[in-house]
């Protein structure tokens, strides 16, 4: 396994294996990795040749006071995962490589980007967007993996690629959940013991507002949305940024749960912002 920090290194590196016709795959991470970061680099080894995992806490999305300095950064037991899980290559470029000095480009996702977590986290998705561009342009993968956890940012990233022609395939994996339902996420290491407790009742609350809908007990959109706040605002501490219910494809709300849509919610715990979400397409 390869370690490279820069964008000129990396391109001359694949570009000699895309020539002997080697497809590649790309997983962009901000590192910390766990079971669902894991899950996207089994799927990228089982269909590409080559398989590149960025690890890359990007700072152009985090707003002013959130956990950018913070974040966790393990890179040695991000290194020893990725060389047990067979990863050709990692990228971990410094943050002045990917924004040098004079650095004025920026892609934003309208309309997409300014609801939900959009709304909460001003600026979030065009760092992302951003970021996920430079990405692209760099690794030039065959296809780039993401996960439904962060429902929202898969969705515009796949906005992102089909408008702007980008010929990457964005390929999107399921949730993988802690055994008690917790959808895993690098910040649950934030979570005091107590709070991981009763973190669970976030996933819970989602998924009973879907089976409610499955056994037609339920439909109108706000009902349910009002029920799924009320169960998550039993964690002591809590505070609810959203819970909505959406068109998978488009984002937009919905009034009537009906399928195929997707319930979201965004939580504070303390200091600790967690998300997740239950996709029902029939
Ligand atoms: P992050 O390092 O949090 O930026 O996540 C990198 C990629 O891993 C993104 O595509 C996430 O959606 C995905 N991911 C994070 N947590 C999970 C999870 N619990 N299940 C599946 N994918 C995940």
């Amino acid at each position: 396994m390869k370690t490279i920090s820069f964008p000129r290194k990396i391109q001359k590196h694949l570009s000699k294996l895309k020539r002997a016709g080697k497809t590649v795959g790309l997983v962009p991470t901000m590192g910390a990795l766990h079971g669902g970061h894991l899950s996207l680099i089994r799927r990228a080894r089982r269909e590409n040749d080559v398989v590149v995992v960025s690890v890359f806490v990007n700072p152009s999305q985090f707003g002013q006071g959130e956990d950018f300095r913070r974040y966790p950064r393990p890179f040695a037991r991000d290194k020893k995962l990725c060389e047990k899980e067979k990863v050709d290559v990692i990228f971990n470029p410094p943050p002045q490589t990917m924004y040098p000095k004079g650095y004025l480009t920026y892609i934003s996702v309208d309309r997409m980007s300014d609801v939900l977590c959009g709304k909460h986290r001003p600026g979030h998705f065009k760092g992302v967007a951003t970021v996920v561009a430079k990405l692209f342009n760099i690794v030039q993968p065959d296809r780039a993996y993401f996960g439904l956890k962060d429902f929202q940012q898969a969705r515009i990233i796949g906005r992102m690629t089909a408008d702007l022609n980008v010929p990457v395939d964005v390929v999107t994996c399921p949730t993988v959940r802690e055994k008690d339902g917790l959808a895993m996420s690098s910040r649950n290491v934030y979570l005091g013991k107590s709070q991981r407790k009763n973190s669970v009742l976030i996933s819970e609350a989602l998924h009973s507002a879907v089976d409610m809908v499955k056994c037609r007990k339920a439909k109108n959109a706000d009902k349910i949305i009002e029920k799924v706040k009320k169960d998550i605002r039993r964690i002591a501490g809590a505070r609810v940024d959203y819970v909505d219910i959406c068109d998978p494809e488009t984002l937009e709300k919905k009034t009537v749960a009906k399928p195929p849509f997707v319930i979201l919610a965004a939580v504070r715990i303390g200091k600790t912002r967690l998300i997740d979400n239950v996709i029902l397409l029939k």
